[in-house]
């Protein structure tokens, strides 16, 4: 009877100690660009600093230009 206890108690604390490291693993760090930490979706236009959604947003060679400032528009 004292050997059925001991292996729920190894049993338990396997269990306890595989939920802690699911626990730390879980939630990685989502990938951001390093000049957007504000809003999840609000990225910045790198010419005139205006902030917008990040589906308005045009992005070239890892930057963001709003709709005035696209890279391939020269007006
Ligand atoms: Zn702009």
């Amino acid at each position: 009877m004292g050997r059925l206890i001991f292996f729920a108690i190894i049993a338990l604390l396997a269990y306890w100690i595989l939920r802690r490291v699911a626990m730390s693993k879980k939630a990685p760090p989502e990938k951001h660009y390093t000049s957007v930490n504000d809003a999840a979706d609000t990225v910045r236009c790198s010419v005139c600093g205006v902030y917008m959604p990040r589906e308005e947003a045009l992005m070239s060679k890892g930057a963001f230009y709003c709709e005035s400032h696209r890279p391939d528009r020269h007006s």
